[in-house]
């Protein structure tokens, strides 16, 4: 006799989807892999390299020894051995690998996201929960296609729907009757919770699961740890027109360089302009939550020595925990890198904070109670796996049954 489960997550201080999946994938912690955020500052802290499993250069439980599929799951890359991959949105123009898959639905339909970001239907908030529980629902539809119909060594789903429509609804809507879209929202779970058991009775073991990483939880106020750090004399941002020319400059010599051609000057019009930092910084926040010292043997501007690594890492820590306490910031998760390698590629320190959100860009005050989002991100979620006593995971004990599940 076989069962499955849905069993609790938690992700500790990381709570985005690539720093947990980069744990549960490579089964390090991030202080080994340098991921945890969407990018990374590989050799200057104003230039950000989006990160995938090619760029953080580990070894993850997707491999070609092994058939298996990634739906929707971030920093793993299409490839042409025996993987089925279907887009997390992130860094392919391609949604599905195998392109042949593309001739039949329902691959022919998988979308990663509905849009590229939330804020897109802020003012069409039923217009955006109807996209992206489509979207949800095309994926778990590919999910159960893949997962019933091959013999896998390794399969895993991930869940976007919750996050999504925790950005755009806040954290009740789950319980909350009285919203238009509440039928709709009901009817998707009843299908999801149909799809879910399907694929995992489809297993041999527990090769496959299906896992929403984190969760939500009320956003009470949002903070640019740049802004602190600048109070605490670590961090020196660039002025706003002066990070405005950086950016477009970077802009045009990636574009000479790629041999491309742009008419338009502004590179990214439409997205807001983030913390640009001066040489002469000793501290700075390039990624949500993550502190990198501006180490020599690292970046090409670098001004803090190797030996001065360890003690600052504690000074900053220090003098940064201080500060948040008296803003009235408590619960806060600190976690500071256990090594000095000075050329590592992982932050410094890693921070979280219940109901505090996270944001780097210019132009709003240091600690924001008044302007924030509706919710943040918590370190909190679910995963379903089939056959397993274990009640709560965390990533790298994941790791370990992905990777004995292959022996
Ligand atoms: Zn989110």
């Amino acid at each position: 006799m076989t069962k499955s489960g849905i069993h609790q997550f938690q992700g500790g201080v990381l709570t985005s989807a690539q720093a947990l999946w980069g744990e549960i994938l490579s089964g390090q912690r991030f202080w080994e892999t340098g991921c945890v955020g969407y990018a990374f500052p590989k050799t200057s802290l104003n230039d950000l390299e989006i990160g995938s499993q090619s760029t953080y250069q580990f070894r993850s439980v997707f491999t070609d020894n092994f058939v298996n599929f990634a739906i929707n799951v971030p920093l793993i890359e299409p490839s042409n051995g025996k993987r089925i991959w279907l887009s997390d949105g992130s860094f392919s123009s391609e949604s599905v690998a195998p392109r042949e898959l593309l001739a039949n639905e329902p691959f022919k339909s998988y979308r990663a996201r509905p849009f590229s970001s939330p804020a897109y239907y802020l003012r069409r908030t039923l217009e955006g929960v109807e996209a992206c529980l489509q979207a949800e629902k095309q994926r778990l539809l590919c999910a159960i296609e893949l997962a019933t119909g091959n013999n896998w060594q390794v399969g895993v789903v991930r869940l976007s729907i919750f996050d999504q429509l925790f950005h755009l609804l806040g954290k009740d809507f789950l319980l909350d009757e009285t919203l238009t879209i509440h039928p709709s929202v009901k009817s998707f779970l009843e299908f999801a919770n149909t799809g879910i058991q399907k694929i995992l009775a489809s297993a041999t073991n527990a090769t496959t699961c299906i896992m929403s990483a984190y969760s939500h939880a009320e956003c009470t106020r949002r903070a640019n740890l740049n802004l602190l750090l600048s109070q605490l004399g670590y961090c020196a941002l660039t002025e706003p027109k002066q990070a405005k020319l950086a950016l477009e400059l970077r802009h045009r010599s990636t574009l000479a360089l790629s041999g491309e051609r742009e008419s338009s000057i502004s590179p990214t019009p439409l997205v807001t302009l983030t913390n640009h930092f001066q040489k002469s910084s000793i501290a700075v926040s390039p990624v949500h939550g993550a502190i990198y010292l501006n180490r020599k043997g690292r970046f090409q501007e670098g001004i803090v020595e190797d030996h001065e690594i360890k003690g600052l890492k504690k000074q900053v820590a220090s003098d940064l925990t201080k500060l948040l306490n008296n803003s009235g910031i408590q619960n806060m998760r600190l976690e500071l890198n256990p090594q000095d390698r000075p050329n590592s590629q992982a932050p410094d320190l890693m921070l979280c904070a219940d109901g505090l959100d996270f944001h780097n860009a210019y132009g709003s005050p240091s600690i924001d109670h008044i302007n924030h989002p509706l919710t943040c991100h918590t370190s909190n979620g679910f995963v379903g796996l089939k056959n397993h006593p274990q009640q709560i995971f965390d990533t790298l004990s994941l790791n370990s049954l992905l990777v004995g599940s292959l022996k």
